[in-house]
């Protein structure tokens, strides 16, 4: 190694939500914990999610309630706790966009959803509302399904990630990787900073899609990850009222997924997921559009939105690889192969970054990495301070 040693408990690397989460959980327990990112702080998945924190009805919906189900029927619960600044990671001053995600029935197919309501799964989990409190959008009086509220909240993303970089603003460094470098020595990894090994006790990979690269880097081939991508549609209108919901169609899966953002001019923007985006990863982007503009001329005739400017956004979700190359249904960190002190993380969902932050915590105990050394970061200093990601609804509308 050269030049000088910092050692301390935990070195992150990459500053998604994974990252800043499990940051600020492991500093408030003590651990001396330092994150580097190399873009801007909530870069890729994370500043591109719709910022629904949902108890994975949309899934019991799909039939795959799954033995994890509880973990993530818990989450919604878990993040009002630290919304409230009563929780293992403090939200306090993360901007809620709504208390309320709907699921809706697209025309024709009331039947088939009572049907899939019907599931004891969904007993207790769903409620349904009456026409006079249904979301702006839907009160038509053409419109002919049935809504139902789900207990899912949604939260700003870039107030989420402004907040837990802010909490932690001493602890979170830009990295250069022409200039940085990560070693192993042996069975263990360090982090070459120029002329500061940084030494950990335990290296955490949190860098989504760049994981792999990483991995690699260190000459390891375990954990091995998987890419789903998915082409999401964004439309710049005049319609005011905000719309959070699921329209549930002929498939199990969510035919559209709408949630509403403002741009840095107060714009509403409504980013379209579900099967809309899953579909059509390989789309070309006008074709897309145009699809997204038929499925909401269908689905909700009525509603004018005024002019409209439409992108699209194409974006890989990053995960641990499973057999079936299907959803993981839980957070996932996993030990490098062949080094002792090294993990690589994936949330699999933004919902799921405490239990991310959880199990991170259970896997050091388990391996007796306790808080050992000063939270003393000042050898740092020098580093660059990275930026905030940019919402993609303000940088994709000329
Ligand atoms: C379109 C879309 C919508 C979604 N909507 C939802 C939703 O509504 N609710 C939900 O629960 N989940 C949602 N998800 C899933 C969720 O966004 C992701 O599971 C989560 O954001 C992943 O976070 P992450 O921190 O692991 O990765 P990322 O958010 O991708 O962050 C990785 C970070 O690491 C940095 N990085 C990469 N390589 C390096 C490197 N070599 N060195 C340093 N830093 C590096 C990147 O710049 C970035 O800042 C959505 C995903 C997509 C794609």
């Amino acid at each position: 190694m050269s030049g000088r040693e910092l050692h301390i408990d935990i070195a992150i690397i990459g500053g998604g939500i994974a990252g800043l989460w499990t940051l600020n959980q492991l500093r408030n327990r003590g651990y001396s914990a330092a994150l580097f990112e190399h873009k801007a702080l909530g870069s890729d998945q994370t500043i591109g999610s719709q910022g629904m924190i949902h108890g994975g009805m949309k899934y019991a919906l799909a039939g795959s309630w799954g033995r994890d189900a509880q973990t993530l029927s818990a989450m919604p619960a878990v993040w009002r706790q630290c919304l409230a600044g009563g929780g293992k990671v403090d939200l306090r001053g993360v901007k809620v966009l709504s208390e309320d995600f709907f699921l809706w029935s697209g025309p024709g197919l009331q039947a088939r959803l009572n049907s899939l309501l019907a599931s004891k799964f969904l007993r207790g989990h769903i409620e349904t509302v009456t026409p006079q409190d249904y979301p702006a959008p839907l009160r038509s009086a053409d419109y002919r399904g049935r809504v139902y509220r789900l207990a899912d909240l949604v939260v700003d993303v870039p107030s989420l990630v402004y907040t837990l970089a802010s909490r932690q603003r001493e602890a979170v460094f830009g990295i250069d990787w022409e200039r940085a470098r990560l070693l192993r020595q042996g069975a263990r990894a360090a982090l070459l900073l120029g002329e500061i090994t940084v030494v950990p006790q335990q290296l955490l990979l949190t860098a989504g899609a760049g994981n792999a690269n990483l991995i690699a880097a260190l000459g390891c081939e375990q954990p091995a990850m998987q890419r789903r991508p998915l082409q999401q549609v964004l439309v710049r209108h005049h319609y005011d009222a905000p719309f959070y919901g699921h329209c549930m169609g002929a498939r199990p899966s969510p035919r559209l997924t709408v949630s509403s953002h403002r741009d840095r001019n107060g714009r509403p923007v409504w980013y379209l997921g579900g099967d809309l985006a899953t579909d059509a990863a390989e789309e070309d982007p006008a074709q897309l559009i145009a699809r997204a503009r038929r499925e909401l001329a269908v689905l909700l005739p009525w509603l004018e939105l005024g002019a409209s400017e439409w992108a699209t956004l194409r974006l890989d979700r990053a995960e641990p690889r499973q057999a079936t190359s299907l959803r993981p249904e839980r957070a996932f960190v996993g030990k490098l192969d062949g080094v002792e002190n090294a993990r690589a993380a994936w949330p699999t969902k933004l919902t799921l970054s405490p239990d991310l932050a959880d199990e991170v915590e259970r896997q050091l105990q388990a391996d007796n990495i306790r808080p050992l050394h000063r939270p003393d970061l000042a050898a740092l200093g020098h580093l660059p301070r990275p930026p905030l990601a940019t919402p993609y609804w303000d940088t994709l509308f000329p």
